[in-house]
């Protein structure tokens, strides 16, 4: 079940790139395997994937070992400063920097480790009490704060849109974070290069990609449904 559906997501990214003139190479799709046994990655590894999204760093520590080692693991959950240690060199790119705070904890322990750590910042583009991210109007000044630290790479913006019944509803959201992905890119910030945007999930992924998401992040729609509620 999990390759087949993890086709047909593929098939509608396609479909969603057509739309909106864009080529599907230009969309990453990010299986996202929280909660998921490793049998359930390799289905998916099998299929085709090779970008998978965790949000507990020991859940990547647990996984990695026993799949694939082509595999690029994603962090996108909140990362507390605690864990940055354990996730320095595992992840290809961290989503969820959400501080000026947790920026820093990376770029320290990537410097102990010669290491430069692509990261996108996490934006609460809705305002949502019950999220982390940085609203929109103070996003440019932590960005500018991030961007001055030698071993973190800002990559671009992510965001978690709000639960809502038509994907449509989010559209607004996915607008407005490209177009200030877009106002920061022209600006072309030191050690700053906007070329990833993350949005989308299994409810309005389509609707992502037509606002110009480069990277969805899918869990449900490959994997099924979570037992355990996450966040
Ligand atoms: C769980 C999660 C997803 C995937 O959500 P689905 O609705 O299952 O596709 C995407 N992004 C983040 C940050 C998540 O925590």
């Amino acid at each position: 079940m999990v390759a087949k559906h993890y086709h047909d997501i593929c098939t509608r990214m396609e479909s969603a790139c057509k739309r909106a003139g864009r080529l599907a190479s230009e969309v990453t799709l990010i299986a996202v395997s929280k909660t998921k046994p490793t049998d359930m990655l390799k289905e998916a590894y099998d299929a085709g994937a090779r970008d998978f999204g965790e949000n507990k760093v020991q859940e990547i520590l647990a996984k990695s070992p026993v799949l694939p080692a082509d595999i690029r693991w994603h962090m996108i959950g909140h990362l507390q400063t605690n864990k940055v240690r354990q996730v320095i060199g595992r992840a290809c790119l961290i989503h969820s920097v959400d501080s000026v705070k947790l920026a820093r904890e990376i770029e320290k322990e990537s410097r102990k480790h010669d290491l430069i750590t692509p990261i996108l910042l996490e934006i609460n583009v809705a305002r949502e009490e019950s999220k982390y991210g940085f609203f929109l109007e103070e996003a440019e000044a932590a960005l500018m704060e991030i961007a001055s630290f030698p071993h973190v790479s800002v990559q671009g913006l992510m965001t978690i849109a709000p639960i809502v019944e038509k994907a449509e509803e989010n559209r607004e959201i996915f607008r407005k974070l490209h177009q200030f992905f877009i106002d920061i890119k022209c600006k072309n910030i030191d050690n700053v290069t906007m070329s990833v945007l993350s949005m989308g999930m299994t409810g309005d992924f389509e609707v992502a990609v037509e606002e110009g998401a480069t990277m969805v992040r899918v869990g449900t729609g490959i994997f099924g449904e979570r037992q355990i509620r996450e966040n």
